[in-house]
C-alpha cells in the first residue's frame, strides 16, 4: 500500500482514486497513438480537494498530469511511461456556478463539457460561441489550457478572448482566486493569460468566468466553389467588407478533401454538378433578421460571381441543409482516417500569404515524396490550415509514416519561412515539444523556461510537455 495514495483517498474518497485496469480510459490519447502509465487517476470534486491533492504531490514529489476530456491531439493529457505520475481528472468538477445576463458572463467549473456550457448559455438566452468538433467531450478547462480555436474564431476569437477570470491551483497547492468578471483590469502582470494556453504546465485551472454574447437572430450557411486559394482569399476580403462582423466562419476545403468525404460517406453529396479545385464554407450570424442576412449574402455572392472570384455557390435554405454543408467539412478528418494512416500538421501563416504557402509547400512535399496526397483544409479566416499528408495511392502506409520526421521538416520549415506557427490551435504537448526548439529563438525559449522554473521549481506540473 502507498502512503501517498492512502492520503489521496482520505482527501477525495476511495472511489475517486482509480488504479489498475480502472485507469485504462485515462492513459491512452484520443488518436490511440500512445499509452502511458500512472500510479493512479485521482478525481477531486472541488477546488479545495484539488489543492489538497497537489500539496500531497509536492510532499511526495509526485508529478501531476491534469486531464479534462482527453481529446487533445498533441499527447498533453496523458502521462509518460514511467508510472510515477498521477492523472488529475477534472471530470467531477462539472457545475455551472452562475450566469449573469447583465454582466454577460457565466462562472463554471473546469470539468464542464463544452456542450454543457453552450447549452447553459442558450438556456439563459445567450451565446457561448466556442465551437469545435470535440465539443461533446472536451472540457472548458482543457479548452482554456490549450487556448482552443474552432470554427468561430474569426468573429469571437480563441478561448483566450472568451475568458475574463480564472481560479487556479498553483504547483504549491495554493488557490489563486482570479474569478473577476471585469472587462478592464490593468493591475500588473496578466496571470490569467499566462495560465491560458499553458497546457497544465504551470497550474490547474479549476473554475473560470466566461464571456457571453447575444444569440444571433439568424444563421446562414453557404458553400462557394472557386479555382484557387487566392480566389478564396479575395472572397474573404469581399465578405469582410460587405458582411462585417456578421461573418462568423470561413473554412477552406480542397477538392481532394471532399472527394475523400464522398468516397467514404457516399450518402453525402456535393451540391454542384461538376467538381471545382477549392471550396469555401462560410457562415453569417446576424443580429437583425434572416431577411437582412439573406440580402447581404446574396449581394456578396452576386458580386463574387460577377468578378469571377467564385464559379458557383449554394445557400442553405433550411437547418438540415446547413447541417449537410457543415457535415462535409466536419467529415474530412474522419474520411482521411478511413482512407488510412496520415501525417497531420496544424499550422498558421499570415492570412495574406496562405495562397503562396499552399502553392510552394505542395511543390516541396511532392518533390521530396512523389505521389504524396495533400489533404489541405482549415480555418482560412484565421490563417489556420490543417495541412495533412496521406501516403501515395497504393503505397505502403507504414513506410510513409516511418518518414514522418522528414515530412514534418519540409512542412514546418516552409511554415517558418512564411513567419508562421507549427501549432496554430492544438498546442505543443509532448508531441511537438522538441520540434518547437527549431523555430523559437533562444531568447523566447529562455523566457519560457524562466517562467516554468519560477512557478513550478520542482517541475512536477505536467512534466515533459511544452518545454
Ligand atoms: P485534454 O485533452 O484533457 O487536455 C489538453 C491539455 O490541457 C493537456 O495538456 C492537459 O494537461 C491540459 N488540461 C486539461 N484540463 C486542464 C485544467 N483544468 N487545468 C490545466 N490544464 C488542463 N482543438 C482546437 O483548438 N480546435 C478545433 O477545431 C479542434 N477540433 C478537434 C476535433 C476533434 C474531433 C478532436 C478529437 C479534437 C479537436 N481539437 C481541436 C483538440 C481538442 O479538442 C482541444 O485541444 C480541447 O481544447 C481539449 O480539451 P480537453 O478537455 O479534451 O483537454
Amino acid at each position: 500500500m502507498s502512503a501517498f495514495l492512502d492520503a489521496c483517498r482520505a482527501v477525495v474518497g476511495a472511489a475517486n482514486v482509480l488504479t489498475g485496469p480502472d485507469m485504462a480510459g485515462y492513459l491512452t490519447d484520443w488518436r490511440r497513438r500512445f499509452t502511458g502509465a500512472a500510479q493512479a487517476v485521482v478525481r477531486p470534486g472541488s477546488t479545495r480537494e484539488v489543492a489538497a491533492v497537489v500539496r500531497l504531490c509536492q510532499e511526495h514529489r509526485v508529478p501531476v498530469v491534469p486531464q479534462g476530456g482527453n481529446t487533445g491531439l498533441v499527447l498533453g493529457s496523458v502521462p509518460d511511461e514511467s508510472g510515477t505520475a498521477i492523472v488529475l481528472s477534472l471530470a467531477r468538477m462539472n457545475r455551472i456556478l452562475a450566469v449573469d445576463t447583465i454582466n454577460n458572463t457565466m462562472t463554471v467549473e473546469a470539468g464542464c463539457i463544452l456542450e454543457q456550457v453552450q447549452n447553459a448559455a442558450a438556456d439563459a438566452g445567450r451565446l457561448f460561441p466556442l465551437s469545435l468538433a470535440a465539443e461533446g467531450s472536451c472540457t472548458i478547462g482543457g479548452n482554456l489550457a490549450t487556448n482552443a480555436g474552432g470554427t468561430a474564431v474569426l468573429r469571437y476569437g480563441n478561448t483566450r478572448e472568451l475568458c475574463l477570470g480564472l481560479e487556479v491551483v498553483t504547483p504549491h497547492g495554493e488557490i489563486w482566486d482570479g474569478l473577476r468578471g471585469l472587462r478592464k483590469d490593468n493591475t500588473g502582470y496578466d496571470l490569467r493569460n499566462l495560465y491560458i494556453g499553458a497546457e497544465g504546465t504551470l497550474g490547474i485551472i479549476t473554475t473560470c468566468v466566461l464571456k457571453l454574447f447575444p444569440q444571433p437572430q439568424a444563421r446562414l450557411t453557404a458553400l462557394a466553389a472557386m479555382g484557387s486559394p487566392d480566389d478564396a482569399l479575395a472572397l474573404l476580403s469581399a465578405a469582410q467588407e460587405k458582411c462585417g462582423a456578421t461573418l462568423t466562419a470561413f473554412e477552406l476545403m480542397s477538392d481532394f478533401c471532399l472527394q475523400l468525404v464522398t468516397k467514404h460517406y457516399p450518402q453525402m453529396r456535393l451540391p454542384f454538378p461538376t467538381p471545382y479545385p477549392q471550396y469555401v464554407l462560410l457562415e453569417l450570424s446576424d443580429s437583425e433578421s434572416e431577411a437582412h442576412a439573406n440580402a447581404m449574402l446574396e449581394a456578396l455572392i452576386a458580386d463574387a460571381l460577377e468578378r469571377e472570384l467564385i464559379q458557383d455557390a449554394v445557400v442553405a435554405s433550411s437547418i438540415a441543409q446547413s447541417k449537410a454543408l457543415w457535415n462535409l467539412r466536419e467529415h474530412i478528418p474522419l474520411a482521411q482516417a478511413d482512407e488510412g494512416k496520415n501525417i497531420k500538421h496544424d499550422v498558421s501563416v499570415p492570412i495574406s500569404r496562405i495562397g503562396d504557402f499552399i502553392r510552394s509547400t505542395d511543390v516541396l512535399v511532392r518533390q521530396a515524396f512523389p505521389g504524396a496526397r495533400l489533404v489541405t483544409f482549415g480555418h482560412l479566416g484565421d490563417g489556420n490550415l490543417h495541412y495533412n499528408v496521406s501516403p501515395p495511392e497504393g503505397g505502403s502506409p507504414d513506410a510513409f509514416i516511418a518518414r514522418q520526421e522528414e515530412i514534418n521538416r519540409v512542412v514546418h520549415d516552409s511554415v517558418h519561412q512564411y513567419s508562421g506557427s507549427i501549432s496554430a490551435e492544438h498546442g505543443l504537448g509532448a508531441l511537438k515539444r522538441d520540434e518547437i526548439r527549431r523555430y523559437k529563438s533562444d531568447v523566447e525559449l529562455g523566457l519560457m523556461r524562466a517562467l516554468k522554473q519560477a512557478l513550478d521549481p520542482l517541475g512536477l506540473m505536467n512534466p515533459g510537455k511544452v518545454i
